[in-house]
């Protein structure tokens, strides 16, 4: 599955259906009264979350989107039918802004939340509701209202438990493979991920949704190597998970390199809960380790996780730990499907 996190769309919810003008034909009634029924009410757009889905990628082959216009009122009082609606699913987190994308519209943020965007237009009245004592037979009705029309842009920003943090090759990807059933591209050079991927890690029968995040490096938030276009989706991480490579020289150095980059980011990136974690310990042995350890600890990081993601140590503490940070109060809402997103 392609992912894609922008796209813009053109939508145009139902116009109204006309109102009829009739006139009742009955035999022995020379002149019946009035009976043109009103239009039928256009379709409205509506958007829906869909947990289901984590890419925008359907709007990209398709971008024009019209709910049906009512039907025209009938003689015999007969109403038009109304238009049927326009539900455009979109992933969880997808927020609707407007045409110049300076605005947030709508965020979609609970799974299944319906929002009508645009209402069909009322159908118009027939000529029965016309009717009065000094008109006994108007021989007008009205027009359906047209639809309404917008540009607007769809803006993804995935919901997770966990954004997984680091440097490019700090192994997040490596780390979501082995946590969930989610497989990401994996390579020992820099930006193989170039999109977020998301996947569901289960523990003692309760789920968490982890996100990896394509790495971000020093001048990120201006626009260097991958920009900062999926820093946004670590918004609406609950928990940052920061991984470092234990083979760095400078590890304190690798981890403000992330924490700049987080702080000039804006948004309070910076301030949400972290979790940091030095990885690939197989690779090296337990004395650097340890000081590895004692030198983010001396630099005031508290409860650092040791793993390894290709031997499995120290993982089972690393997942016992994240299950206990994330509150689980959002019972029943676990049917996130573990997808790949990779190209
Ligand atoms: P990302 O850029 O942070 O997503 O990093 P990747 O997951 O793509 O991993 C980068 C490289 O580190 C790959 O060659 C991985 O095989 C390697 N790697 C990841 N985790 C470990 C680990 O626990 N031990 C060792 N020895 N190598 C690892
Ligand atoms: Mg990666």
């Amino acid at each position: 599955m392609k992912f894609l996190d922008q796209a813009k769309i053109f939508l145009k919810s139902g116009k109204g259906g006309n109102g009829c003008v009739a006139f009742r034909r009955e035999k022995y009634v020379e002149f019946g009264g009035p009976n043109g029924g009103d239009g039928g009410r256009g379709g409205d757009v509506i958007f829906r979350a869909d947990r289901n889905l984590n890419t925008l990628i359907d709007y990209r082959y398709s971008q024009h989107f019209k709910a049906e216009a009512g039907g025209d009122g009938k003689g015999k009082d007969r109403t038009g039918r109304s238009g049927s609606q326009l539900i455009l699913k979109v992933p969880l987190g997808t927020q609707v802004l407007d045409e110049t994308r300076t605005k947030v519209l709508v965020d979609l943020v609970e799974s299944n939340q319906e929002i009508i965007f645009l209402n069909g237009g009322n159908g118009g009245w027939g000529n029965a509701r016309f009717k009065s004592s000094t008109n006994q037979a108007p021989d007008y009705a009205y027009s359906g209202q047209p639809g309404v029309e917008q540009w607007v842009w769809l803006r993804l920003k995935l919901i997770a438990d966990i954004g997984l943090l680091g440097l490019p090759n700090a192994g997040k990807s490596t780390l979501l493979s082995v946590l969930t059933s989610a497989r990401p591209k994996i390579a020992d050079y820099p930006f193989t991920t170039i999109h977020p991927n998301l996947g569901v890690a289960s523990f003692e029968q309760r789920e968490i949704v982890l996100a990896d995040i394509p790495g971000i490096i020093e001048g990120a938030h201006k626009g260097t190597g991958l920009g900062t276009r999926f820093l946004g989706h670590i918004e609406r991480c609950g928990i940052l998970l920061h991984l470092i490579d234990i083979n760095e020289e400078n590890i304190i150095k690798n981890y403000q390199i992330v924490r700049e980059e987080l702080k000039a980011y804006g948004a309070n990136l910076d301030k949400k809960l972290e979790i940091v974690a030095v990885n690939k310990i197989d690779s090296t042995d337990n004395k650097r380790v340890l000081s590895k350890m004692n030198e983010l600890e001396k630099f005031g990081i508290a409860n650092v996780f040791a793993f390894s993601a290709v031997t499995g140590e120290g993982l089972k503490e690393l997942k016992r730990g994240l299950f206990d940070l994330i509150s689980f109060d959002q019972a029943g809402d676990d049917n996130l499907k573990s997808c790949n997103t990779d190209l």
